[in-house]
């Protein structure tokens, strides 16, 4: 029973935010899953931002995840840009188009107003609850995380205030550690 009503709870909410961003999502002539596309790439890192990642993160095929790109990229939201070492590998990124497009829409009016009436703890609380029953999605059925450094196993804290990678042995910045990461492994 509590399962039916934790699914009807989160398909509510999941189609009145869907229903907000529908008239403006409209007028640029895109769908929500090139959206959910756009809004991805721009919160992963340099590692996640190829279309073999964005199959992931949507759990979509990769023929629908390629047809979504080639939109994006024809409205100039995304570039592509070829990887400098492996040619075979393409690296996608949000023109400033994009960005505007997803910062006028993320986060959504709805949220922001239950924010505007709700302490900072209430919603603490909820984001934990929330990422708490994702991490348990995920952890159940075998799905990567896509989490930030802060949590990897792979991150270091380097006595200079830097963050390191040690799966790419890469330096990481702190604006590098807030993006999302394919290859983010929980502690
Ligand atoms: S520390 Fe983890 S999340 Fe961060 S870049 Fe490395 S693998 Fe990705």
């Amino acid at each position: 029973m509590n399962i039916l009503i934790i699914q009807q709870l989160i398909e509510r909410l999941s189609s009145l935010l869907r229903s907000e961003s529908r008239h403006r999502l409209a007028e640029f002539g895109l769908q929500p899953i090139q959206f959910d596309a756009l809004c991805y790439l721009v919160s992963c890192n340099r590692y996640s931002d190829t279309p073999k990642a964005v199959t992931e993160f949507l759990g979509l095929t990769k023929g629908t995840v390629s047809q979504s790109i080639k939109i994006l990229e024809s409205k100039g939201l995304v570039l592509k840009t070829a990887d400098k070492l492996d040619k075979r590998v393409t690296h996608l990124s949000v023109s400033e188009q994009g960005k505007k497009l997803v910062e006028s829409l993320i986060p959504a009016e709805l949220l922001k107003l239950v924010s505007e009436h709700s302490s900072k703890d209430d919603m603490r609380a909820t984001a934990d609850l929330l990422g708490s029953l994702l991490r348990q999605v995920q952890d159940v059925n075998g799905f990567k995380s896509f989490g930030q450094c802060q949590t990897c196993h792979h991150n270091h804290t380097k006595g200079d205030g830097h963050y390191y990678c040690g799966l790419t042995k890469e330096r990481l910045s702190n604006p590098d550690i807030l993006l999302i990461c394919v290859e983010h492994k929980m502690q």
